[in-house]
C-alpha cells in the first residue's frame, strides 16, 4: 500500500507492507504557493517515485493525509487556509484516475490518531485521543477503533476548544483556543511579551538581544538550563494543555491520550506539571490507570496514518481496485 502526507511545506509518500514495515519513501517540497496544479503535479511526482518500485498487481490502495477542511466521505479537500489556491479540489478522484488504484482521504490529525492507534503508543488500546501540538494544535479521537468523524468527517478539532474564555482571538474566529495558547507560535509570543516586561532571562543572551529571534527549541533549551522566565512559559503551556487534556478525558473517555507535535519534545518538562495538572482537575474515574504519552511515531506518524487508512479499508480497496482497472480497459 502507499501512504502520502501532504503538507503545508512537503509532500511524502511511502511503500509499506501491509503490517506497516516501510519498503520505500519519496518526497518533494509541496511549494504551496505555485497554486493547485503544481502542488497536484509534486503529488503525482512524488507517489510515482514509490510507485515504481513496487509491483502493481501487490498493490491494494493509497491513503492520503491532508490538511483540513476536508471531506473524507467524498474525498475533497475544501481550502486549507496553508494551501493557497485550493478550493473543491477533488482529490481521491484525481489520484485514482491518475494511478487506477483505490484512494482514501483523511484530515492529518485524523489520520495521526489513527496511525498512533495501529502502530504507535496506542496499539494496546480501543480508545484513544491524539493531541499535536505544533504550529497548530489538532486532533484525533479514536472510539472503538475507529476514526470519530462526525457528521461531516470534520470532528475532533481539538485545538478549537475554548480553553480561555476570555482569552484571545484564534484564527479560527473562536476566544481563548488551545492552539492560540499553547502552539509553538503562541509559546514564542507569550515568551517575547514576558521577557519585553523586562523579566531577566537567558533568552535575552542567546537571541543577542534581538528578541524576534526566539524560538520555542530556545525556549526548551532555556528551561532546561534552569531559565525561570522559560520555565514559567512551559509551564503555563503545560496548564493550558492539562486543561485541554481534561476536557478530553472527560468527553471521550480514552484509555490513553498521545501527544505529539514540535512542542511535546519539551518531554518530561511538559508533560509532568501537565498531567498534575489532569490530576487536580479531572474526575479520577476518568484519568486513573490512563497513560499520558508522547507519541511513539516521530515525524513519520502522519504515513503511517495513512497506512493504517487503507489497512482499515482493505477489503473494499480490493474490490475497488478491480473494478478501477475495468475503468481504465474501458479509457483504453
Ligand atoms: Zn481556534
Amino acid at each position: 500500500m502507499i501512504g502520502v502526507d501532504l503538507g503545508g511545506t512537503r509532500v511524502r509518500a511511502v511503500l509499506s507492507t501491509g503490517t506497516g514495515q516501510i519498503l520505500a519513501r519519496a518526497e518533494m517540497p509541496t511549494q504551496a504557493d505555485q497554486g493547485l496544479e503544481h502542488v497536484l503535479s509534486n503529488i503525482k511526482l512524488t507517489i510515482n517515485q514509490v510507485l515504481g518500485l513496487a509491483d502493481f498487481s501487490n498493490l491494494v490502495g493509497m491513503a492520503v493525509g491532508a490538511p483540513g477542511p476536508l471531506n473524507p466521505f467524498t474525498g475533497v479537500v475544501f481550502s486549507p487556509p496553508n494551501l493557497p489556491g485550493w478550493s473543491n479540489v477533488p482529490l481521491t478522484a484525481i489520484l485514482e484516475k491518475e494511478f487506477h488504484l483505490p484512494v482514501y482521504l483523511g484530515n492529518d490529525a485524523n489520520l495521526a490518531a489513527l496511525g498512533e492507534y495501529t502502530f504507535g503508543a496506542g496499539k494496546d488500546y480501543r480508545y484513544l485521543v491524539y493531541i499535536t501540538v505544533s504550529t497548530g494544535v489538532g486532533g484525533g479521537v479514536i472510539e472503538d477503533g475507529r476514526i470519530l468523524q462526525g457528521a461531516k468527517g470534520a470532528a475532533a478539532e481539538l485545538g478549537h476548544m475554548t480553553i480561555e474564555y476570555d482569552g484571545p482571538r484564534c484564527n479560527c474566529g473562536n476566544i481563548g483556543c488551545l492552539e492560540i495558547l499553547t502552539s509553538g507560535p503562541s509559546i514564542r509570543r507569550r515568551t517575547i511579551e514576558l521577557l519585553e516586561t523586562g523579566v531577566a532571562s537567558k533568552l535575552v543572551d542567546m537571541v543577542g538581544g534581538n528578541l524576534e529571534d526566539i524560538t520555542p527549541e530556545l525556549i526548551a533549551e532555556a528551561a532546561r538550563q534552569g531559565d525561570e522566565a522559560a520555565l514559567r512559559i512551559i509551564k503555563e503551556t503545560a496548564f493550558f494543555l492539562g486543561v485541554g487534556v481534561t476536557n478530553v478525558l472527560h468527553l471521550y473517555n480514552p484509555e490513553i491520550v498521545v501527544i505529539g507535535g514540535g512542542v511535546s519534545k519539551i518531554g518530561s518538562m511538559l508533560f509532568e506539571p501537565l498531567i498534575e495538572v489532569v490530576h487536580e482537575r479531572a474526575m479520577p474515574a476518568f484519568w486513573e490507570g490512563v497513560p499520558i504519552v508522547p507519541t511513539d511515531l516521530g515525524g513519520d506518524i502522519g504515513l503511517y496514518g495513512s497506512i493504517a487508512l487503507v489497512l482499515q479499508n482493505y477489503e473494499e480497496a480490493r474490490i475497488r481496485k478491480q473494478e478501477l482497472a475495468v475503468v481504465g480497459e474501458d479509457e483504453a
